[in-house]
């Protein structure tokens, strides 16, 4: 009989098309399925709130999957792996790569402190179509411009992995999580009082099944029209799946392959190729964090550093938060996040340009109530899209491209659906600044930049 192993889930909380649950399925030997909350390493990067929920509901889906036999602790993981393989003898250990430069360093750590004890730690990439070291320019350094990323990295690249069978389950270490109940109520997941999850998750199902009923629906009803579509947030016609990425539900592979084999075979193909490129987005986001492990702090370019933002009036930001500005695309894209954990794209845009640009509000303010709220919170893109749109990321919009929020409402929910939906009153309220002014207040700091 082999030792037995360890698998442990991070952001793949799957069991089809991951890479390391089907090599610790493959070693033929008993599998102690592991999950750990880890907010010792992850320090400033701690689950935000919403990102919680979700994760809660999450791991009760992939611990049914598992027959109840997954092992779900807190703390740091540097100490709770090598002690857990020593506790059950296990000689490997497997899981996929993730990107965060807290948890590079980690893992890192684990992996020397694994093998001084003979025990080997197996990696896979389960979360990327291409990993950052994959996809680079011809003289060998990373692209920092998004369409020769995509049209001459990526699509020149080798094609992504194609998706694997979820393997029969295996025989599993015993342990004593008497009550896996028990478990999730002392993971505090959940918050207490309020009970505000149950609101907010009444807009969605969580879970492996869940992902893929959701791909299925985006691709049969939702493909076709999405490149003019998405922008317009009343439609509804983005895949919503941005959550499920994000915790691993679904692999970017399983997508991308569903969606190039339905696309292609009803000749979707100027859809298809748009929805690819908002995958690569994703991709690219990660390579940026890779490469540039303070993108989530600092701006990439340096520049920006010496900005005059505004300094922060709690009252206004405020207003901000809870989508009580006056401009009705803003509020309503405001309040849409706090419902649902969730913002259209488009209104995600504009949302953030009213912070940086009218407010003049360092972008990491927003970044940060993002990162709270968001159920898809995702280091990756969130700075890289915080960055986009304050102009000093990569490829980023220009600084003096200032959306004006009344214009951009008019553009883009011309009958104010989605404003009345998510916030009908808000024209009754008085705006909190004159966009006019602050325009020409926000091209002036630029211009001393
Ligand atoms: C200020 C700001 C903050 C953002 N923060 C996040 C975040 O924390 N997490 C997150 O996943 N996305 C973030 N985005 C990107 C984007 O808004 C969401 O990925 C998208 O709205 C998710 O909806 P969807 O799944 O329906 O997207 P679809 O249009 O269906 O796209 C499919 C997938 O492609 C990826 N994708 C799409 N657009 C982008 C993009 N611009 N950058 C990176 N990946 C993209 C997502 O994984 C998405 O699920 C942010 C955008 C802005 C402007």
């Amino acid at each position: 009989m082999p030792s037995p192993v360890l698998c442990w889930f991070r952001q793949d909380l799957r069991l089809t098309d991951n890479p390391a649950w089907s090599a610790a399925c493959q070693s033929g030997a008993q599998i102690l399925p592991v999950y750990i909350l880890d907010d010792t390493s992850a320090k400033d990067w701690k689950m935000g709130g919403a990102s919680r929920v979700w994760l809660h509901h999450s791991l009760k889906s992939l611990n049914k999957s598992l027959n109840g036999n997954l092992l779900i602790l807190s703390g740091n993981a540097e100490k709770l792996i090598p002690a857990l393989a020593s506790q059950i003898k296990a000689d490997k250990i497997f899981w996929n790569r993730c990107y965060e430069p807290w948890r590079i360093a980690r893992d890192t750590k684990i992996k020397d402190i694994c093998e001084q004890n003979n025990v080997g730690c197996i990696s896979s990439n389960g979360s990327l179509l291409w990993e950052p070291w994959e996809i680079k320019k011809q003289d060998g350094t990373p692209y920092k411009v998004f369409t020769p990323y995509f049209r001459k990295g990526c699509l020149s690249a080798p094609p992504p992995r194609s998706p694997l069978p979820s393997p029969k389950l295996p025989n599993f270490f015993p342990h004593s999580n008497a009550s896996i109940d028990n478990i999730f109520e002392t993971q505090n997941l959940l918050p207490k009082h309020p009970h505000w999850d149950r609101s907010m998750m009444s807009y969605w199902s969580v879970g492996e099944t869940a992902a893929q009923k959701k791909l299925k629906d985006f691709l049969e009803n939702k493909l076709q029209g999405y490149k003019e579509g998405r922008n317009y947030p009343k439609r509804n016609q983005t895949s919503l799946l941005s959550p499920h990425l994000h915790f691993g539900e679904i692999s970017p592979n399983q997508i991308w392959h569903a969606a190039t084999l339905f696309g292609l075979t009803t000749q979707q193909t100027i859809d298809l190729d748009c929805f690819q490129s908002e995958l690569a987005w994703r991709e690219f986001s990660h390579t940026l964090l890779y490469y540039n492990p303070t993108l989530a702090e600092k701006p990439l370019n340096p520049k920006f550093e010496n900005f005059d933002w505004a300094g922060i009036d709690n009252e206004q930001l405020e207003r901000w938060q809870k989508g009580e500005t006056g401009f009705p695309i803003v509020d309503a894209g405001m309040r849409e996040l706090w419902a649902t954990g969730y913002m259209h794209n488009r209104v995600r845009m504009i949302t953030a340009s009213f912070l940086i640009k009218d407010l003049r509000y360092h972008w990491r303010v927003g970044e940060e109530w993002f990162w709270d709220t968001l159920v898809d919170a995702n280091l990756a893109n969130n700075a890289a899209s915080w960055q986009w749109v304050a102009g000093c990321g990569a490829d980023a919009a220009p600084y003096f491209r200032i959306f004006n929020p009344t214009t951009q409402g008019e553009k883009f929910d011309l009958d104010q659906t989605y404003i009345n939906k998510w916030a009908p009153d808000s024209h009754k309220i008085k705006p909190m600044l004159n966009h006019k002014k602050a325009r020409e207040r926000a091209l002036e700091s630029y211009s001393n930049l």
